[in-house]
């Protein structure tokens, strides 16, 4: 059985496209919301949030992982805020639709397709390789490494995760760059 069989059965409270904003959130970059803003004719303000994130979710941000997420966190972090996707009332992704699928699958934000894996940098002879991980644990998840230490990897979609996370790194450099101006061009501050 692999972790999309889990996946499918995973109950809309546990789902990891759900999130309390003191639990978690998911961060978006600028090439990825450019691109959700084109294909689906959204205004950035209709689907992106960039409010202060709770004081506890900072802390956590701030907090050195063994995997590359918290880099993410670290480097988008700015005066408490991450580029993330909105969630609706019942704290479901706005992406999220009633059968509780993507409608926004072929072009969900990097970090929604690398999941539920992700990647570290390998350092010593291997320096700056690109590692496939399993996530950091999550006590309801049902296919996180807490849970299920040994389901099957998707051998087969390895190069794709790699890609994903060049993409990820990519993202990270772009939204050091050019974050600022975004945010402000398109009047995100709230
Ligand atoms: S990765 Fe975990 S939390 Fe997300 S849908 Fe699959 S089983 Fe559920
Ligand atoms: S964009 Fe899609 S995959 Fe990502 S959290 Fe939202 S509904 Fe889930």
């Amino acid at each position: 059985m692999d972790y999309l069989s889990y996946c499918s059965k995973c109950p809309a409270s546990v789902h990891c496209c759900t999130h309390h904003p003191e639990d978690g959130f998911v961060a978006v970059g600028i090439k990825n919301a450019e691109r959700i803003r084109e294909e689906t004719g959204k205004e950035f303000s209709e689907f992106l949030d960039y409010s202060k994130l709770p004081d506890e979710m900072i802390k956590v941000c701030r907090e050195d992982f063994e995997g590359s997420e918290g880099k993410l966190r670290a480097s988008m972090l700015v005066g408490g805020r991450i580029l993330r996707l909105k969630v609706k009332p019942n704290y479901e992704c706005i992406f999220l639709d009633s059968e509780k699928k993507c409608s926004i699958y072929p072009i969900r934000p990097n970090i929604c397709s690398i999941y539920p894996y992700w990647y570290k940098k390998e350092t010593g002879e291997r320096e700056g390789e690109i590692k496939i991980i399993r996530h950091d644990e999550d006590p309801e998840c049902a296919v996180s490494i807490n849970n299920h230490p040994k389901i099957n990897f998707p051998e087969a979609e390895k190069s794709m995760l790699i890609e994903v996370a060049k993409k990820i790194e990519e993202e990270i450099e772009y939204c050091k760059k050019y974050l600022k101006e975004f945010v402000e061009k398109n009047k995100l501050m709230s």
